[in-house]
Order: C-alpha cells, then structure tokens, then sequence
C-alpha cells in the first residue's frame, strides 16, 4: 500500500463514529457475547441484592469456578466505582475485584463486577518484598525488616502498657570457623543456627539476621512471659556441637538484652542498648547474656570510646601501645638467674587514659584488631630481645602472646617469618604462647599451625594451663615445648590440696614427655617454698618482678658486660 492510500484510510478512519456500527447488519448479541467471553477479564453481572446472578463470561467462571467462591467474594461490602484485592487460596490467585451500579434489562438496577487475574504481579511484588526483608543467606528477616517490626513492637507494649524483650546474639569467635574452616563451612553453620532458631517456641517469625554473625530475636508482649524458656532455648542450641567438614565443632554465643519500652522507646536507642549488654557479656568471658542495666551504660559508653580509641590508635602505627617486660627466671639454677621475659601489651591511651590488656584484648579480638596490634607487639619484642641478646645477653628470651584469632589466620607462618627476618633475632630466643580455645575442636589444624610454628625454630607455650579447655591429653598431642600453668593454681598452694597436686602432677607429666613447666603468679615466698620442691624450671611472679618497660628492664636486667676474654682475643 502507497502512502497516499495509507493516509486517506486514516482520514477516513478519523470520520468515523460508533453509530456506524450499532446499525450494521449484524448479529450484535451474538457477537457481543463472542467478544465478553474472549476478554481477559472476568465479568459478571448480579442482581443488586446479590441473590442472582444476571451474566457471567468465561473468564469469570474460571475464576470462580464455584459458588461459594462467588458468594463469599461478590457478596463483600464494596461501594460503587470501589475495587479490592482477594485472595483465593484454593487455586492460589489473586484478583482485583471492581464494582459498579448499572441499569440492566428492563431499568432493572444491578451491580457489575470486573475480575482481574493479578497473580503474576503479586507473586513479582511479594519476591521483591522477601528480597528487600530477607536475608539471602539463612532466609531470616533482615535489619530492614527488624527495625519495621521493632517499631511496631515498641508502640504496641507503649499503648497496652506492657513489655517485650530484644535479644542481640553475636557468635563467639566466629572467626576462627570461618578462617580455619573457610568460608563455606561459616555459611553452612550459620544457616542451621538460623533453621534451629526459627524451631524455638514463641520467637518463630521473629527471629532477624543483622549481618555477619550477628542476630536479633523480638520477643513480642504477649510471648514476654516466656522469656527465660526462650533463652534456655537458645542456649540449648548452642550446648550440642556442629558437625562441620567431617569433625564436630562447638560454637557459643554471647547476647546482649534489653526491654521495652523500660531501657529504650526508639528502634535506635534499643539496639544500642541491647550491643552494649552484649559487649559486657562479651567481656565477661563470652558464652553468656547480659540484661543492660544503667551500670551497662556507664561502663558501656567508655567502651564505645574505647572501641573508637583502639581504631585511631591502631592507625596511628600503635604508637600509644607500649610493651613491658616481666623477667622469668630459672629456678634450677642457683641464685634464680633471670633467662628473659614475657611481652605485655600495655596501652597508654591519650584520650582514656591507661587501659589494662584484660580490659581491651577481647575487644581488640572482637574487632579484629588484634591482628595489627599482636603484630606490632611481636616485632617490638623480637627487637627488643634481639638488643638485649647482643648486650651480653644472647640466650636471653622473650614470650609473646599470641590470640587464637591470630593463630587461625592464613598468614601467622608468614608474619612471623617475617617479624624473624626483620629483626634479625635467634627463632631459638622467640617463644609464642598459645591459649587452647573452645573453637579450636580441630586438633590436627591447630597441631599443624604449631608444627609450622616449630620448624622456624621457635618455642611454643600453652599458657593459662588448667584454665578453660586444656585436657592433660592435650598437652601429649600438641606440638610444644613449654607448660605455663595458670596463676589461679599457685594463688591457693599450700591452701588447697587439689591446687598442689595438679602443679606437682603436670610439672611429673611434662618431665615425662619432655617438656619445661614455667609457673605464672608467684607472689609469695610460701609459693615459691612450694615450688622449689617440685620439678619446676621456670618462674614469673612479683615475687620477683612485675611487668616494667623496656628501659626499666635493662637497666636491672641487661648491665653491658665485658666481652669475655677467649672471645675478645679471637677477635684480634
Ligand atoms: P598472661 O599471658 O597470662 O600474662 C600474665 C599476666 O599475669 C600479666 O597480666 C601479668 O602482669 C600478670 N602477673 C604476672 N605475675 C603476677 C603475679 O605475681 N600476681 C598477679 N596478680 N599477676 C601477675 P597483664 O599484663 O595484665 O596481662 C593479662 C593478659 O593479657 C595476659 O595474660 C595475656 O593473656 C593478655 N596479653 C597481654 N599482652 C598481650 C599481647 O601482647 N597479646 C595478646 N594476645 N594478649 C596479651
Ligand atoms: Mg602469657
Ligand atoms: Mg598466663
């Protein structure tokens, strides 16, 4: 067809008008109807009472394919020119329903009704709704959806004048799964603490994943009288171990609470609240819940200038993080000589003030930032002996700590290796002491680590001995040379009979396997009477010395002595 042909249709087509067809010789009704059935919409027409119905199309009885569905939904209270939603569960559908008056046959008055299918957009809506309050991992509700659902929690309890409880959860080390195991088993156990979750009574469908490893559960005012079985429940979670990449491993979890509307009346203000009872739980030895008192607040908002003060302090090269040295010294040999001293972080805040370690370490590992700052102790250390070792000193020896969050990471080999090369010090002078962790079920892995460790020539201690986990079984299996046992057993010697009887036992056992037993807090010259009978060969304690800085340490400690005379000559 040429353009002008075209154009003149259109022309034409312009002029035309409806009558042209209400008079054309045709069937109209027939048709009519033809046209009605192939709509895709339902169409019905009812009498206005609603007991008869005066016309429906195809689509309309597929819709609704029986009459109770007819009745329960036309028969709904809808005011002309309105429209709703409805649901039928049956054939999983949704529809959108319009009414209208009309004047049917005969000026009769009835109601027209008009039928959309609106599934595939209410599916479409609800999957972009589930992304936007799910979290993709474990399919718990998210932060987004939490904040929502706390709100309306908050102003539910304020107007009924009753009660309701948030749950903050955090795994402890959690990063010791995810790095020692990878981070596909980190998934696997997330995604089972969170089906075990949504299986405890009364806190089903509020249960919230914040990110990483941290949650929150709701417990709603009318589940509030319930709340201790909600926490047993949930300690019962964690009381079994996860089998996880052919081994079983225990995770605990440490929570903070706070009720509302009493500890907060904002979504904010309680959140807040509730992660500072959790970083008290945190700091009183993990695997445990703390309720947010007003003594959680004041110990709390010093721990978020804490938390603030530790990043600066930590960009700024650790500069407010000194070392101090506690000698040890060798109790088989006469006049108790010292052979070197353990590193103690100490941090000397601008801002707070000075901070003890037992203070800011489980911070630090909760942050991760004991990475950098173990990292700066390590090397001040290796330097510090490395002086030391070349002041007349050379077996002189120095123990670092090292967290089980460092120990699990990739590169501990590496850091060390390195911290060896750079400050030049003998691997034999270095001595890394280790703590056994709950987390760590992975014998082999942490044998490995510490196996690695030894092939560098350094020593290995297990610090802390008797306290947490350690087994006496252990000691046999791990890869290391020295047994620091725990202060608490040598503040009641001579007192209690278990407590010398299981320094006498584990100094017998080492001798056996060949290993030296170094005791920590020796106060007391009664202690130190104790000890002197049994196989002991190393002691640290303010019996002898306290911690003290470097300057202070060699200034009693490390006096310049002559070279002796053999090497001086072989020097000429
Ligand atoms: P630790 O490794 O068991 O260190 C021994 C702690 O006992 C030190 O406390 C020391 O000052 C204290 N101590 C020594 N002798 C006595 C005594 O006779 N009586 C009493 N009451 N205490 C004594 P400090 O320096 O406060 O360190 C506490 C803990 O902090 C350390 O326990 C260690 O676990 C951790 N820590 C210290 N420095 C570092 C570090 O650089 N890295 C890591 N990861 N942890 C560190
Ligand atoms: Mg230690
Ligand atoms: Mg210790």
């Amino acid at each position: 067809m040429n353009m002008e042909s075209e154009n003149k249709k259109l022309l034409e087509h312009e002029k035309w008008e409806w009558k042209d067809f209400m008079y054309q010789e045709i069937d109209f009704y027939t048709s009519g109807i033809e046209v009605l059935n192939n709509l895709n919409c339902g169409i019905c027409v009812s009498s206005l009472e609603g007991d008869r119905i005066l016309f429906a199309n195809e689509e309309f009885c597929t819709c609704l394919k029986n009459d109770a569905d007819i009745k329960e939904h036309l028969l709904i209270e809808l005011e002309d020119g309105k429209s709703r939603e409805v649901y039928l569960p049956g054939e999983d559908r949704w529809f959108e329903i319009h009414r209208r008056e009309i004047q049917w046959l005969d000026q009769e008055k009835a109601e027209l009704y008009t039928l959309y299918d609106i599934s595939e957009n209410k599916r479409y809506q609800q999957r972009i709704e589930r992304q936007a309050n799910n979290d993709f991992l474990t399919g718990l509700y998210n932060r987004m959806r939490c904040e929502k659902d706390l709100e309306a929690q908050i102003t539910a309890s304020k107007k009924n004048g009753s009660e309701g409880a948030l749950l903050y959860m955090d795994l402890d080390d959690f990063k010791h799964i995810n790095d020692g195991l990878g981070h596909q088993y980190g998934d696997v156990l997330l995604k089972s603490i969170s089906h075990s979750m949504q299986r405890i009574e009364g806190i089903e469908s509020n249960c919230y994943r914040m990110g990483g490893d941290e949650f929150i559960i709701i417990v709603t005012e009318n589940k509030y009288e319930m709340l201790d079985e909600i926490l047993e429940g949930i300690a019962g979670i964690f009381s079994k171990p996860w089998f996880l990449k052919g081994a079983d491993y225990y995770c605990t979890m440490s929570m903070g609470i706070a009720r509302f509307p009493g500890d907060g009346d904002s979504v904010q203000d309680l959140i807040r609240k509730a992660d500072l009872a959790l970083l008290e739980a945190k700091k009183s030895g993990k695997n445990c819940y703390e309720f947010y008192t007003d003594s959680v607040k004041g110990v709390s908002f010093k721990r978020l200038d804490m938390e603030k003060n530790m990043r600066d302090a930590t960009m700024n090269a650790c500069n407010e993080f000194e070392v101090y040295y506690q000698p040890i010294v060798d109790v088989t040999k006469s006049e108790n000589p010292c052979i070197g001293a353990e590193a103690l972080i100490r941090w000397n805040s601008e801002k707070l003030g000075f901070i003890s370690p037992a203070e800011f370490i489980p911070l630090a590992e909760y942050l991760g930032l004991i990475n950098p700052i173990g990292g700066h102790v390590l090397r001040q250390a290796c330097r510090q002996c490395r002086v030391w070792n070349e002041s007349g000193y050379p077996d002189y020896k120095v123990n670092v700590n090292l967290s089980v969050v460092q120990l699990l990471r990739n590169d501990i080999i590496d850091q060390v290796r390195e911290a060896l090369e750079e400050t030049g010090i003998n691997p034999k002078n270095l001595t890394l002491e280790v703590t056994e962790s709950l987390a760590i079920n992975d014998m082999e892995r942490m044998k490995s680590i510490l196996g690695q460790i030894r092939e560098l020539g350094v020593r290995v201690a297990l610090d802390d001995f008797g306290t947490g986990y350690s087994s006496l079984n252990h000691i046999r299996e791990m890869p290391i040379d020295v047994i620091k046992i725990d202060r608490c057993f040598i503040e009641d010697l001579g007192q209690d009979e278990f407590a010398d009887v299981f320094v006498r036992i584990v100094c017998e056992l080492a001798n056996v396997i060949g290993m030296k037993v170094c005791v920590e807090g020796v106060e007391h010259s009664r202690q130190y009477e104790i000890l002197k009978k049994m196989q002991i060969h190393m002691i640290q304690g303010f019996y002898f010395d306290r911690p003290m800085s470097a300057e202070d340490f060699s200034r009693k400690y490390v006096t310049v002595q002559p070279m002796p005379l053999k090497q001086a000559t072989d020097r000429l």
